[in-house]
């Protein structure tokens, strides 16, 4: 079997679901399951609209979640799925009840936003299963929250596998076996309790390759918008290519420094179990796509892709000498957990520690709690640039190279070493568009013919 993930630009009207139900057909002798996410920009939406309510404003709430029914209804409509219609609706009913109670409370916990947040999933799988029943696919909708079984972290709960697994397994194989397409969430899951929660924005990708780890899956696959993995962000560079094959560790890179065309969680049960991962565009779906595999070939350029996250902000601290060294280190990666800032760089030298960390207000958090021991500065408006390449550590040029490319640019921090398949810089915010274009032409001149379209 086979597993079939479908995001919410895939799903994002009605012609682009029929591409879908056509895409699925075309796989149904490797017995897909099937994981969709909400329309586009659905899930946003659901959680603008309880923002308001909660906030006092119950009618803009209920006039944008009209705006969200009445699209879904004419999808639903231009699909002639119309048997799901009441469905559809009581889904809708539920949210407004949800959105009157917020208004009372003038609260919105994480807990609530999941149980919001849901509804987009939900939804789309009904509205899919309906158009895939009507195309002659025997389809049948599965909750997710039945067997993707969480902590209670709401909002980026993590899978608690020992639970989740066995229930994945005895939920789907019975309809596997039946000669059933069974179609369920993306992103949704749900404690012990039966409490909603979900697994962090964008974490539909992540609840295929749970799937897919848990049943054995020949193969995971991730339909987007796109033609695959590619040399930078299309929708910065036009002239980016497709890779044709990435390892894991590579993967694991890119999706870590921010390309966001996977969710950074899904690589690690696919790699634990060897499935390959495929990335294939639901808009062309005879582009050959890209795959994550155990190894890449060796190649003649030594670059696949290059990633960038912003906006990031650089904390330097300056110990006052007060503690220990390692007593010093430790405080400051304590104080960055209690503040839940992630350092995607860190550098140490003597008593300083520099670090790069996304942009926020816990950054003054961080501050507070490092006062009796340091001096700590905080700068924003820096951006990530990240270059990924299998063994890039064992090839010095590369290094040279970049920087000469890149010689009018101040660097503020560098990582090289930590990984094996990374060089990742700190630029100026401002000029992360010139650095990735530089950069860009200087990698990929010349592509390597057997590892890029
Ligand atoms: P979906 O809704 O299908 O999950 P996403 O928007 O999450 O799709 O991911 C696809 C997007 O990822 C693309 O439209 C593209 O702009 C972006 N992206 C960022 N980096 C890359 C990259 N290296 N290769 C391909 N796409 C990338
Ligand atoms: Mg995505």
């Amino acid at each position: 079997m086979i597993v079939m993930k479908f995001g919410g630009s895939s799903v994002a009207d009605a012609p682009s679901i029929e591409r879908v139900v056509n895409i699925i057909r075309g796989y149904l002798p490797q017995h897909p399951v099937i994981v969709v996410s909400a329309m586009s920009k659905t899930t946003r939406k659901l959680l603008r609209a309880a923002e308001l309510a909660a906030g006092g404003d119950l009618a803009a709430g209920t006039t944008q979640l009209e705006e969200l029914k009445a699209y879904h209804m004419e999808v639903i409509r231009g699909l002639r799925a119309t048997a799901v219609e009441s469905e559809v609706d009581g889904y809708f009913n539920e949210i407004e009840r949800l959105l009157s109670g917020l208004a009372i409370l003038r609260e919105f916990t994480p807990r609530g936003r999941d149980r919001i947040a849901a509804y987009g999933e939900l939804i789309s799988s009904k509205i899919l299963v309906e158009a895939l029943r009507r195309a002659g696919v025997n389809a049948r909708w599965l909750d997710a929250r039945q067997f993707i079984i969480t902590d209670d972290d709401h909002t980026r709960a993590r899978p608690l596998f020992d639970m989740a697994n066995p229930k994945i397994v005895h939920a789907l194989r019975p309809c596997l076996e039946a000669g059933q397409i069974p179609v369920t969430q993306g992103y949704i899951g749900s404690t012990i309790d039966g409490i909603t929660t979900t697994l962090g924005f964008e974490g539909s990708d992540y609840t295929a390759a749970i799937i897919g780890a848990a049943l054995d899956a020949q193969d995971i696959q991730i339909w987007t918008d796109v033609n695959g993995i590619m040399t930078a962000d299309p929708a910065l560079l036009p002239e980016a290519r497709t890779v044709k094959i990435l390892s894991f560790a590579e993967a694991k890179e890119l999706t870590h420094f921010g390309a966001k065309v996977l969710h950074p969680k899904t690589l690690f049960p696919a790699h634990e179990k060897a499935i390959p991962v495929h990335i294939y565009n639901s808009k062309q779906p005879d582009a050959p796509g890209t795959v994550i595999a155990l190894e890449a070939p060796p190649a003649r350029t030594p670059v696949k892709s290059l990633a960038y996250k912003k906006p990031i902000s650089l904390v330097t601290i300056i110990s006052n000498g007060s503690l220990p060294r390692l007593r010093f280190f430790k405080l400051v990666f304590d104080a960055l957990e209690r503040a839940g800032l992630f350092a995607y760089i860190a550098a140490i030298s003597e008593l300083r520690v520099a670090l790069a960390v996304d942009s926020s207000e816990m950054t003054q958090a961080l501050i507070n709690q490092l006062r009796h021991a340091a001096q700590t500065m905080v700068t924003h408006n820096h951006a990530i640039v990240c270059l990924v390449g299998e063994r890039l550590k064992q090839r010095p040029g590369i290094v040279a190279d970049v920087f000469q490319a890149l010689n009018d640019m101040r660097f503020d921090l560098i990582s090289q070493g930590a990984s094996e398949h990374s060089l990742a810089l700190i630029v100026h915010e401002a000029n992360l568009e010139t650095a990735l274009k530089r950069l860009h032409e200087l990698l990929f001149q010349n592509p390597d013919p057997a590892l890029f379209y």
